[in-house]
């Protein structure tokens, strides 16, 4: 999930407010500083910690590499914070920034212009593959020099680089559930179109949008190749391009178009 956002003013103190609140050892916040990140976290074993550590850095360079993008100084200067639950996440989030009605079906969030991201233990597990969900956000909001990039392919990315976490995103499984929900809830697919700066207000609709849109980069990718696709991603970060004219110039085809050739490479699995 991405938080748009230009909340500088609120980072100092609740990122870390959680430091000083306790006796207990799992309430105190632990620290440990990486080459691109600062990782708070209060209650992971040793291996755990440590697994972690030594992967978010190999992350964020295969994120930066897919995307053709150069990587930041590595100064620790992202700040990635672990909660222990849905509910402490929740508030963290709602103080840098965030709002529920877009919170509820989060496993993660990333603040722009706060180098900031706050993710959670679901059932007491941390999933990498949300960690590497969010580092793809704050990768892409720091390469953005000029424009942004439409969300659906925002998110899309995201969705597809969750798998340099070492694990297949869980939205590879899309296509049979793309297929169930067309046919009985909304019959047909959300126009990426109208998925350029805003989630769907229906809750379906915003899962929807998370199975399309990993569905069409990942048909993007594989039919156009890495090179294609980084021009594309190049057209909304450093020349403001709209996504028709990104579209027009790198495919020759309109997003309608684009987006047609895509449902049809999709009939063949059903
Ligand atoms: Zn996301």
């Amino acid at each position: 999930m991405l938080m748009q956002s230009a909340l500088h003013v609120f980072l100092a103190g609740l990122i870390f407010h959680l430091t000083a609140c306790s006796r207990k050892d799992d309430l105190v916040s632990k620290f440990v500083k990486t080459e691109y990140f600062t990782v708070e976290y209060r209650n992971l074993s040793a291996g755990r910690i440590n697994h972690l550590a030594n992967s978010v850095d190999a992350v964020y360079d295969s994120i930066s590499s897919l995307l053709g993008v150069e990587a930041n100084e590595g100064t620790s200067g992202i700040s990635l914070a672990i909660c222990e639950n849905q509910e402490e996440y929740f508030e963290e989030a709602v103080k840098l920034g965030a709002s529920f009605e877009t919170a509820w079906y989060s496993c993660g969030i990333t603040f722009s212009g706060l180098e900031a991201m706050l993710v959670y233990k679901q059932n007491g597990k941390l999933d990498d593959r949300v960690i590497a969900h969010e580092i793809t956000h704050c990768v892409i909001n720091s390469a953005s020099k000029n424009g942004a990039i439409p969300l659906w392919l925002h998110e899309g990315i995201a969705l597809y680089c969750e798998k340099f976490s070492g694990r297949k995103s869980e939205y590879v499984a899309s296509l049979s559930k793309i297929r169930e929900y067309q046919k009985s809830i909304r019959g047909g697919f959300i126009p990426f179109s109208e998925l350029d700066d805003k989630y769907p207000h229906l809750p379906e609709d915003k899962l929807m949008m998370y199975f399309q849109s990993f569905s069409f980069v990942n048909y993007i990718i594989g039919t156009f190749g890495v090179n294609d696709f980084q021009k594309f991603i190049s057209y909304f970060l450093y020349d403001d391009l709209t996504v028709q004219k990104a579209c027009r110039s790198l495919f020759a085809k309109s997003l309608d178009e684009l987006q047609g050739d895509w449902e049809k490479s999709l009939n063949g699995f059903y």
